[in-house]
């Protein structure tokens, strides 16, 4: 048990929520980011969090954090809204619609605030979807979204209120090790010595691990979205057709995103491509739910890159290196889990445990023996939900 200086790279959701809740906890802490705060994935995040998941650990992770985003305002700025303009899936066939069923015993267990909602009903809240071809909707009442660089601003700010320093334009080159410890860290500008560094840099997890030995097995997908012009309704609930792979929704300002095609990816990249025929396809997929969507001008685009891990849950706990920990991987819903993710890193490194995470289940180390944790798991066979 440690509570020295401590080392965060990275300035995502992550790296700033711990930063946050190490600071507020009394304790002396370094944030370090190559860029700019929230200029990794998170700048590239629809916003959205919800607690429909299929995997006990999850949904609890989600309440928690919905729970935090709700008092937000109380706990780290008021600069900040959580829309709980709620999540629509859309139940296309039997398939779809008996694995929601079984997940809503799970859903009432947990306190989850989710119904089944009638064609009539889902027409009722957008009304241009064309409701002729599925059978209803499970709505996710909790569930909703927030601005990515309000939140990560917010964590970032209230570190530095609490002490914290945060200094951006500084990459991390070299990650230092003594005897099986964590020492510090070099970089830009010269060598940082710490008692715990916490390797929150999202995609490039693995490139600053491995420096010392710890292999993450995190792979990379690109993922975006078209902004179209507006369909005439605002703040509606994401629409998620998973058979058609596919999700869209009305912004706060009336702007209609609809989702490009996730595209696994060899490297990390900073800035994935979109082609044309990426757009066309991306419309194609959306136009059989709302007719009038090909008519709308395209505004603009933006892509990131997901890690992903094999399970579909995050890397997070403390490594083989003493006082090395990581928190990486979020396969699409980092900005979401940021909050249970700085409580917990930060309990374990100023009290040495923590109630909010268990990393035996999350750690680094799960993937090397043969119990397994369940994946987190796609209700069809398309692409996993990242939103
Ligand atoms: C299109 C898209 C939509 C998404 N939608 C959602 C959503 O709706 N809800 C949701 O919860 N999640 C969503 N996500 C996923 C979410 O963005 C990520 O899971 C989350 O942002 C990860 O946060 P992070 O802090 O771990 O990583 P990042 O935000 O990538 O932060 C890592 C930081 O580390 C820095 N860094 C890297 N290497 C170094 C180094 N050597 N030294 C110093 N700094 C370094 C980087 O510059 C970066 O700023 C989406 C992602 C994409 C791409």
């Amino acid at each position: 048990m440690t509570n020295g200086t401590t080392l965060v790279i990275g300035g995502g959701a992550i790296g700033t929520s711990v930063a946050y809740f190490l600071a507020k906890k009394g304790s002396d802490v370094v944030l370090l980011e190559q860029n700019q705060i929230a200029s990794g994935a998170t700048g590239r995040a629809l916003g959205g969090v919800r607690n429909l998941f299929s995997h006990p650990i999850t949904v609890e992770l989600m309440n928690r954090n919905i729970e935090f985003f709700s008092n937000f305002s109380e706990n780290v700025s008021d600069e900040f809204e959580f829309h709980r303009s709620g999540y629509l899936f859309l139940l296309r066939n039997e398939e779809i619609r008996s694995v929601w069923e079984e997940r809503m015993d799970l859903y009432q267990r947990l306190g989850v605030n989710a119904e089944f909602i009638t064609p009539l009903e889902v027409e009722e809240r957008i009304d241009c979807i064309d409701v002729s071809d599925f059978e209803g909707a499970l709505l996710g009442k909790d569930c909703g979204f927030i601005d990515p660089h309000l939140t990560t601003q917010a964590f970032a700010n209230a570190a530095k209120a609490e002490g914290a320093d945060v200094k951006t334009g500084t990459p991390v080159e070299d990650v230092l090790v003594s005897n099986g410890r964590v020492t510090g860290v070099e970089t830009s500008i010269g060598r940082f010595d710490a008692d715990n560094v916490v390797n929150a840099t999202g995609a490039w997890g693995n490139e600053l691990s491995s420096k010392v030995g710890v292999e993450l097995p995190v792979d990379f997908v690109q993922h975006g979205y078209l902004v179209l012009d507006t369909l005439g309704i605002r703040d509606s609930p994401l629409i998620i057709d998973e058979s058609r792979d596919t999700n869209f929704r009305a912004e706060a300002n009336g702007e209609t995103v609809v989702s490009l095609e996730k595209k696994p990816l060899e490297n990390r990249v900073d800035m994935p491509r979109v082609r044309q025929e990426d757009k066309i396809r991306a419309l194609e997929r959306v136009s059989g739910l709302i007719p009038d969507i090909s008519d709308l001008p395209i505004k603009s685009h933006w892509t990131g890159v997901l890690a992903t891990t094999p399970d579909g849950h995050p890397i997070v706990g403390e490594t083989d290196v003493d006082g090395l920990y990581v928190a990486c991987g979020f396969s699409g819903h980092g900005l979401m889990m940021s909050p249970t993710v700085g409580m917990a890193v930060s309990d374990a490194i100023v009290t040495g445990s923590t109630d909010v995470i268990d990393f035996d289940q999350l750690g680094p180390d799960r993937f090397d023996g043969p119990e397994r944790l369940t994946p987190e798991a796609k209700t069809t066979s398309g692409t996993q939900t990242n939103e």
